[in-house]
């Protein structure tokens, strides 16, 4: 008999295995931060003793979800910014409020955003922190990752031109300095909580790094080991701004720089051509779709189900919150399949479960997370969530995929689990005081708005009350 921490058993247990197994009366055993076995309830009740026993009573049991982009600060503008074009609200919305954040909002804003991926079933979170040049802010969002519980890779930003293009002065630094910061980030958090946190490296935009700076991320990365994220295409201006600076669009540019390559997550690639797309597939790039922050800002459809196709590595995304009002991944997973059929007009062209892989295996696979997370493995992490489907807007229940998909809510995710330790139960967070951090996230954003000037975007709408 093998002695485990945690036996969830009685759970329709969705493996997304190489097989696609779904395990009807399916279990699940923990021990330490590991999946020990996973089987049939019969199977693990003669194989293993736990300390700790879970009946799911058919409840479904899913891989967590990896949430490959986002902005974690960016909960802070939450309904501050609908209704612009991207250029127009980075300078209204999010480039003052970066500038004003400090680093109690910071944290308080951020866990919020971790809170909602976790009750959204995202276990994974990449974030993709602004090129900030105080670094107290750069430790409360990795602080608010940790203390979340959830795993995570933080990217740290280099941003090293773009004054003209309305990039605030610190929010700029030489790509030495800014790579400087990166590797003292990986040296302290590198491994923390657990062996939860990692620390990557993130481009800004193609309009805000020179082509010294580009082949300097490259360098860094292949020396540290850590990975490289690019938001790409999201608008056409990124490649107007690359052919006035270069003579070339971004895709091309960037492989000549020589920062393209299977380390290299491209985030949006809503506007490519036939050349952009073989380029990417020649240098093996993984790519983040982020459907509903694409909707939000109305910046078109990502050619996703053509670049699944030509097999490039697929991971979804909720970007921030600033431009989604909110980090559901469940609602990312809907909008991710419905964009690409409108975008087709071909309902058959994404089913619920290729949109469910992106949002496991090609996450982690974007990610180089595949040997951890992404699929329930006897060795792999234990991060995973039950759902329980019997609220009105998911039941009845036929096909547990679909479900995912298609009709549950967060109100249906009750159980969440990360590195083996059981974050949320009976649809309430065990390690923290929610209420709380909610009250203090609300009165500190209400704050930062009044300090950054973003409360005057609400002028013509009703405001509200702050809290005492
Ligand atoms: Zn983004």
């Amino acid at each position: 008999m093998q002695k485990v921490d945690l036996l969830i058993r009685h759970a329709l247990v969705v493996t997304q295995d190489d097989q696609r197994r779904i395990l009807e009366d399916g279990a699940i055993a923990v021990e330490g931060p590991h999946i020990a076995a996973v089987g049939s309830t019969a199977e693990l009740d003669a194989q293993c003793i736990a300390d700790r026993t879970v009946d799911a009573n058919g409840r479904a049991l899913f891989p967590g979800l990896l949430n490959i982009h986002t902005h974690l600060f960016q909960s802070a503008v939450k309904g501050l910014g609908e209704d612009m074009p991207v250029e127009q609200w980075v300078q209204a919305v999010t480039f003052p409020t970066a500038r004003a954040i400090n680093a109690e909002e910071a944290y308080l804003l951020s866990l919020v955003s971790c809170l909602e991926n976790l009750r959204s079933g995202a276990t994974t979170v990449m974030d993709f922190m602004y090129s900030l040049d105080n670094p107290a802010l750069h430790e409360a969002v990795i602080q608010a990752m940790l203390d979340s519980g959830l795993r995570g890779r933080y990217t740290r930003t280099v941003v090293d031109s773009g004054e003209e293009m309305g990039i605030p002065g610190v929010m700029r630094q030489r790509a030495e300095d800014a790579l400087a910061h990166a590797r003292a980030l990986q040296a302290r958090f590198h491994g923390a909580g657990d062996g939860r946190l990692d620390i990557g490296l993130a481009i800004g935009v193609i309009w805000a790094i020179t082509e010294p700076g580009l082949r300097a991320v490259r360098r860094c990365a292949d020396e540290t080991g850590m990975t490289i994220t690019m938001h790409v295409n999201e608008t056409p201006f990124d490649n107007v701004a690359a052919q006035q600076r270069w003579g070339r669009a971004t895709i091309p540019m960037l492989a000549e720089s020589g920062v393209l390559g299977p380390d290299f997550i491209a985030v949006h690639c809503v506007h490519m051509t036939e050349e952009d797309v073989a380029l990417f597939v020649r240098h093996n790039v993984a790519v983040a779709y982020n459907p509903v922050s694409n909707m939000y800002l109305g910046s078109g459809i990502a050619p996703i189900v053509q670049l699944a196709g030509r097999g490039l590595r697929i991971g979804l995304a909720t970007d921030g919150s600033g431009s989604n009002n909110c980090q559901d991944m469940l609602e990312t997973l809907k909008f991710g399949a419905l964009l690409q059929k409108v975008g087709r007009q071909d309902p058959s062209c994404v089913l619920a479960q290729q949109a469910l892989d992106w949002a496991t295996r090609g996450g982690a696979e974007a990610m180089g997370l595949a040997d951890q997370v992404g699929s329930l493995a006897p060795g792999k992490k234990a991060d995973f969530f039950l759902v329980n489907p019997f609220t009105p807007k998911a039941t009845p229940v036929h096909d547990p995929v679909t479900t995912l998909v298609y009709s549950a809510g967060q109100p249906n995710v009750e159980m969440v689990v990360v590195n083996g330790r059981v974050l949320m139960e009976n649809g309430v967070f065990t390690h923290l005081d929610e209420t709380k951090v909610l009250r203090d996230a609300q009165r500190a954003a209400q704050h930062l708005a009044r300090r950054a000037g973003t409360e005057r975007l609400l002028e013509r709408r009703g405001k509200w009350r702050p809290l005492e």
